[in-house]
């Protein structure tokens, strides 16, 4: 207890002793214990009813409270209202430079709610997106940016993913767009402006595509005279070995310019067409048939469990059981083994090619499906390998919705596995074999 508070105490003690004595002086000490009773509850209620007064006004000077507990009480509340102004003052500063850094910022970052509701923006949301920070609060984000594919990502609460979208106010504009988890149950979506980037890349494809395609045409007519070169016989025994070995050359010129247009294609293409029901298992024997006649030849075993189809471009699923069957042909000695399979599961269906051959180094597959990547340069070269063909089977698969994933230890073989979701799938048609 405080000494004011003590003194207090004492006071309305002493005073309701001097009232009984009083009393009891006149024969009645009950009636001076009340009346001092009385005095006392009528001075706290006057004074109570003045501080709430001086309190609800904010008038103090008004009042007299006099010493003590009353003017105590009133120094606290003082004290406690300024403390709060002054810290309502410094979060106002902080919030200020808060808002002024979030601002500053040249990403746009919007607070949204559990479900999807704005927030608040900063103002390079405004700037990318068109995202009002008071007229848009409480709207769902995915109403004002109507993308699918972002529309999909902030229902997916897939926190690791981003998409690229145009801008809704200005389609020139692409924005790469994540979602961060943030507090108890808000997000925040941030617009990072990759326009820069999108031309950047479409300007590589577009020359890729451009140059294979001119290269294409003097290449045509190189190949036709070496042709006709070759079917010569009046042409030296010293030129047949060179114009031979031209003509190799130039056909795997012509493959190469194949591939890298056949990839820009699949670049700029959006995802496949899905009303065509692709006959994977079909697929799988033509191709192992095709290749079957060869010599040397590893043995190829076909395991096809189900008859799903699938809901594709044929003739792209079938590049991709032809990469990855002529890579393990290449990459299997005679003596070893190969297995194509088509599974299905709940999960959807995998495609796989797995063989017993040479296998990769782990610290190559990161790398298996860049263009041009070949993990021994030299004897890929020697094999005909160009090094695009994993790059197609990656695209391709990409616009099936599909992944692609490699596991593999150098010297115990590879497994390709290409997993389609089930909504690639034909449900209908999946029923199992065995
Ligand atoms: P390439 O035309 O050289 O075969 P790919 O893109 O198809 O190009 O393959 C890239 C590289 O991946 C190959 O050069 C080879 O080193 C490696 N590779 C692909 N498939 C296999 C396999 N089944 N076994 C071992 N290595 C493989």
């Amino acid at each position: 207890m405080s000494e004011t508070s003590r003194k207090f105490l004492i006071g309305v003690l002493l005073l309701l002793l001097a009232g009984t004595f009083i009393g009891w002086l006149y024969g009645r000490p009950d009636w001076g214990l009340l009346g001092a009773s009385l005095l006392v509850l009528f001075w706290l209620v006057r004074q109570l009813l003045a501080f709430e007064r001086a309190l609800r006004t904010d008038k103090f000077g008004d009042f007299r409270f006099g010493e003590g507990i009353w003017e105590q009480m009133l120094s606290k509340y003082r004290f406690e209202r300024e403390r709060a102004a002054r810290r309502k003052k410094s979060f106002q500063l902080l919030l200020r430079e808060v808002r002024k850094s979030t601002n500053a910022m040249p990403d746009g970052a919007v607070i949204l709610d559990a479900n999807n509701e704005i927030v608040n923006c900063n103002r390079a949301a405004k700037q990318l997106a068109g995202l009002k920070r008071k007229k848009d609060r409480g709207q769902r984000v995915d109403n004002i940016l109507r993308a699918p594919e972002l529309v999909e990502l902030l229902q997916s609460n897939d926190y690791e993913s981003s998409v690229e979208v145009q801008s809704p106010v200005d389609d020139g504009i692409w924005l790469n767009c994540r979602v961060v988890r943030y507090g108890a149950d808000q997000k925040l979506l941030l617009l990072r402006d990759v326009t820069e980037r999108i031309r950047l890349s479409k300007m590589r494809r577009d020359f890729v595509a451009n140059a294979s395609h001119e290269l294409r045409s003097p290449l045509t007519v190189i190949s036709g005279y070496l042709d006709v070169l070759s079917d010569d016989d009046s042409i030296s025994d010293t030129w047949q070995n060179p114009v031979t070995q031209m003509r190799g050359q130039a056909a795997r010129m012509r493959q190469i310019l194949g591939e890298l247009l056949e990839l820009s294609r699949l670049e700029s293409a959006g995802p496949a067409k899905s009303n065509e029901a692709v006959n994977v298992a079909e697929l799988i024997g033509n191709s192992i048939q095709a290749f079957g006649g060869h010599a040397n030849v590893a043995k190829i075993a076909i395991d096809v469990t189900s008859n799903a189809k699938l809901h594709g471009d044929s003739a792209e699923i079938e590049t991709v059981i032809v990469n990855l069957l002529s890579n393990a042909i290449r990459h299997t000695p005679e003596n070893g083994a190969i297995t194509v399979s088509w599974q299905f599961s709940a999960e959807g269906a995998d495609l796989v090619v797995a063989d017993t051959g040479e296998g990769i180094d782990p610290e190559h597959i990161p790398r298996l499906t860049e263009r041009f990547f070949r993990v021994d340069k030299g004897r890929s070269r020697d094999d005909g390998g160009i090094g695009l063909g994993l790059a197609i089977v990656k695209h391709v698969l990409a616009r099936h919705d599909a992944e692609l994933t490699v596991t593999s230890q150098s010297g115990a073989g590879s497994e390709f596995r290409c997993h389609f979701p089930p909504e690639r799938l034909v449900i209908s048609e999946p029923v199992p074999l065995s």
